[in-house]
């Protein structure tokens, strides 16, 4: 895979291979063989270009999950053009925001306002998912090399304003064979995929994984517990985040998830309880990852080894990891970590060490045996009565209570103590929050116990179901 120099030439060489093959099923059920990604990549790749897209133009993709929106995707990249992946559920406010950030000179996007939005703004080249543009010339493609950027992301904003990661096409390639290795990805694999397709963990990971290993997927239009239990029957895998294990344990048919071969989780911390209650109803042990957008994947518990529930494995083939002193946040280095954020010099002077490593923000924790815990964010860090506090560990706790379905501990500013431990509770009305805090208090050491505890019918999320702890309301 390294030897072909980027993921579009990885693709095409199999494409062409064994162009008969089944690749990948649309929402409709469709299939598309490689022969149909090879052939319609390359008509919407003479499409892009015949409307004045070029090399190095950067290209705002968005849609719901679709065969049109992967053809696009790889019609950017096989042009050489870099694509900003773009929720589909943005609003104007925060679409615009990427429009003025992002420099981009095409928008390839699903939803009619939004290429409304993107004209208004002046973009020379505004298609929908279809690309429904005029037949282009013919031109080169494949050209893009190793150290050309191929994909700009923005962070999920769970913990400020989204930044643009750079990364180029060697980054990718170098995060996709790593995982190929690691998960023993190959052509018999079918993914069932239920995941956006704007986030690393769907698009980076999901779709560049499927079609480097020449296996195949299968895209669902929205996650739904019974769709995928459905589809587990004829898949291998399945790649989710926290929040969809914990619908899965609740539907019924949860046990189907046993015939699958690997099931990921990742984006957000696995409880243990969590992680005890998928092995106990579906008979599953699910292989935790860690990764995050400016380095694609970087730590994965082994697929043959021990999988350590609340820790994330080790790091993955070519990623160096290590804790800063003092404050054992986890810095890393490696072919897949990215350059640097765009256009913003200031974040990139303070993301990186003096000697080149990449500061991820989190705070780890490894064991002996070199597996690595996430012990939470250094953002999240709750100062009390000047003792450190952070919520992970507290979380943990609470969330294996009975009733509750999940939880958020956060600081609430006080004059007394800086802050004060705040435990928002996820639950339905007849659980006692309280009485749920109380009851973890004998494990806890008493600066860490919430003071003060709030029970709310859901926690604020985003799109990849990480809980958004600006927006908790801990008054009320
Ligand atoms: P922003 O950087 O804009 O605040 P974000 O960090 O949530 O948003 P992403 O790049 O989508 O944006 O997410 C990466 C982060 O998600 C990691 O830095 C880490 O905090 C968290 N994460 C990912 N996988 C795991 C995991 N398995 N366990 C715990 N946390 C995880
Ligand atoms: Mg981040």
């Amino acid at each position: 895979l390294l030897a072909r120099g980027t993921l579009p030439r990885a693709w095409v060489a199999l494409w062409r291979e064994d162009a008969e093959r089944a690749a990948l099923r649309d929402v409709d059920g469709t299939w598309l063989s490689r022969g149909d990604l090879l052939g319609r990549s390359e008509q919407t790749a003479r499409r892009l270009a015949g409307a004045g897209l070029r090399r190095g133009d950067r290209v705002l993709l968005s849609g719901g999950p679709s065969a049109d929106l992967v053809v696009a995707h790889v019609a950017a990249l096989r042009l050489g053009l870099v694509v900003v992946p773009v929720n589909d559920a943005y609003t104007p406010r925060e679409l615009q925001v990427l429009l003025e950030d992002s420099g981009a000179r095409g928008a390839v996007l699903g939803s009619a306002p939004m290429r409304e939005q993107a004209a208004a703004a002046g973009l020379p080249v505004v298609a929908g998912v279809d690309v429904d543009l005029p037949d282009g010339p013919e031109v080169r493609l494949d050209v893009a090399g190793p150290d050309d950027p191929a994909l700009l992301p923005y962070t999920s904003g769970t913990t400020g304003r989204p930044k643009g990661a750079l990364l180029t096409h060697a980054n990718i390639l170098a995060s996709v064979e790593a995982l190929l290795l690691a998960w023993r990805w190959s052509e018999d694999d079918r993914l069932v995929l239920a995941l956006p397709l704007f986030h690393m963990h769907g698009l980076g990971v999901g779709v560049h994984g499927t079609l480097a290993a020449g296996a195949s997927a299968v895209l669902l239009p929205r996650f739904d517990p019974e769709d995928v239990l459905t589809e587990a029957a004829d898949a291998t895998m399945f790649f989710g985040v926290p929040t969809m294990y914990s619908r899965l344990v609740e539907a019924p048919g949860a046990e189907r998830l046993a015939s699958l071969r690997l099931c990921v989780s990742g984006s957000a911390p696995l409880s243990a309880t969590l992680h005890a209650r998928i092995a106990d109803r579906c008979g599953q042990r699910v292989l935790e990852r860690y990764g995050m957008t400016e380095t694609v994947m970087l730590v994965s518990n082994p697929y043959d080894g021990e999988r350590r529930p609340g820790t994330v494995g080790i790091p993955l083939p070519g990623v160096e990891l290590r804790l800063a002193p003092g404050t054992s946040e986890i810095e890393v280095r490696g072919p897949n970590v990215f350059g640097g954020y765009d256009a913003r010099p200031e974040a990139n002077a303070t993301s990186f060490t003096p000697d080149g490593w990449f500061r991820t923000g989190d705070v780890g924790a490894v064991d002996d045996a070199g597996h690595v815990a996430i012990v939470g964010r250094a953002k999240e860090l709750i100062i009390s009565g000047g003792y450190n506090v952070y919520p992970r560990e507290i979380e943990d706790l609470i969330r294996a209570q009975p009733g509750v379905r999940d939880v958020a501990v956060v600081g609430t500013p006080s004059e007394e103590w800086g802050e004060v431990v705040t435990a928002v509770v996820e639950a339905p009305p007849d659980v006692d929050a309280d009485a749920v805090v109380a009851a973890v208090a004998a494990d806890l050491v008493a600066y860490k116990r919430p003071r003060l505890v709030r029970r709310v019918d859901a926690l604020p999320r985003n799109a990849m179901g990480k809980v958004v702890r600006a927006a908790i309301d801990t008054t009320g």
